[in-house]
């Protein structure tokens, strides 16, 4: 088989309504002589940077026609020699490209050969994937919005039990009793009284609203420092966090290691890291227990399955990154399904809108809490027709 083409779109936004960070999928399709073609997904789409990942797929596309997909990884190290050479060394630009065409390529594969990719990457540990609802300060499914009072978050979690999930995340600095965004300089370093107890109260209305059965992820989003994020250690205790996600700004691997040290609260991380290198040095100093790589910006799901390999080996468990389209999504469930470390499934607060799930052909919904693996050749996903033919750009790139 041999690559004869490569389309890159980027597609129109989903969530502009009603976030500041609407997605904006940059997605190529892997082209092939014998008709067959997948789809990945590069992750610099939610927020900013997403032309930036549109055209370096573009140049790592014209790269891969003529090679043999079936041979991903020779590829991949292929794209890494070439993109991490010279000036270049790498990047959150270069490696979400490189994920997008080995996802693509994955994808290929598990088509070629009738198989879901679960198989490729050695089988299926889980049928079934535990799920989480994602930012529920922002709302959830319909009822968007950033939240204010401690009962808001209370009625939203409840809202999200209502429907069969029993965990949740919440990011509990971002907005204000007023629902206006609270300024960095006021949840970095020493907490002021107010900001303790702002967190404290809507914890303990979401705990006595929902009782102990619900899972609470915090999400800190690189807010807190290691001052602050070890002042709220104690609260969290208190009302039974699972874990606190991005307590620290991630270029700095070391305090993580030492905030780990200070805190009983396991330790999160992952989104903004790329490839096993990255990982290597917080998982060897036991400085994270769960990781979260993102499959559309760590190297694509090939190289997500090592470093999710990597953290087995470190007693670190997993929840794949997903704050993209569908097809990234899809990914991430034949991933979670075929590793041993799998811990739970984010599903974030803006997946069911109209705008994102119309991106797609196949309409996944989790039931009681759960999504059910697909049995699809590939990753289980493509675009609509639509959504390619309405892209807001799109190159192709062919012999
Ligand atoms: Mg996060």
């Amino acid at each position: 088989m041999r690559i004869t083409s490569v389309d890159v779109f980027q597609l129109k936004s989903a969530g502009t309504a009603f976030t500041a960070f609407p997605i904006r999928p940059v997605i190529c399709r892997v082209n092939t002589d014998e008709g067959i073609y997948g789809f990945g997904e590069a992750g610099i789409s939610t927020g900013i940077g997403e032309h930036a990942a549109f055209g370096m797929t573009v140049d790592i596309a014209k790269q891969i026609v003529g090679c043999d997909p079936m041979d991903n990884e020779v590829i991949w190290e292929e794209m890494r020699n070439r993109c991490c050479g010279h000036m270049s060394g790498g990047g959150v630009v270069v490696f979400s490209a490189m994920s997008a065409i080995d996802t693509a390529l994955m994808d290929i594969k598990g088509k070629a050969l009738g198989v879901p990719v679960c198989k490729l990457l050695g089988g299926k540990h889980n049928d079934k994937l535990h799920c989480y609802v994602s930012q529920v300060q922002q709302g959830w499914n319909g009822d968007y919005g950033p939240r204010g009072e401690a009962r808001e978050y209370a009625a939203i979690c409840r809202r999200v039990m209502q429907e069969g999930f029993d965990a949740v995340k919440v990011n509990l600095l971002s907005f204000d009793r007023d629902r206006a965004p609270i300024s960095r300089n006021l949840t970095t370093g020493p907490l002021k009284y107010d900001i303790y107890r702002l967190v404290e109260e809507r914890l303990e209305a979401i705990r006595s609203e929902c009782g102990p059965e619900l899972g609470i992820i915090v999400e800190n989003f690189c807010q807190t420092d290691i001052t602050s994020a070890a002042n709220l250690d104690e609260i969290m205790r208190k009302y039974g966090v699972l874990f606190v996600e991005e307590p620290l700004a991630t270029f700095k691997p070391e305090l993580f290691h030492v905030l780990a040290g200070r805190m009983r609260t396991p330790l999160a991380t992952g989104e903004r890291i790329h490839t096993r290198w990255g990982f290597q040095q917080m998982l060897n100093q036991h400085a994270v227990s769960i990781v979260q790589p993102d499959i559309s910006n760590c190297g694509g799901i090939s190289e997500a399955k090592k470093i999710c390999d990597l953290a087995h080996i470190y007693d670190a468990r997993v929840q794949i990154h997903v704050c993209s389209s569908p097809i990234a999504e899809a990914a991430s469930y034949q991933l979670e399904a075929a590793i041993p470390n799998f811990y739970i499934h984010e599903l974030l607060f803006m997946s069911p809108c109209e705008e994102n799930v119309d991106y797609c052909k196949v309409r996944y919904k989790p039931e009681n809490g759960y999504i059910t693996v697909p049995e699809l050749p590939g990753i289980g996903q493509e675009l609509t027709e639509e959504a390619m033919a309405t892209s807001l750009e799109h190159v192709l790139v062919k012999d």
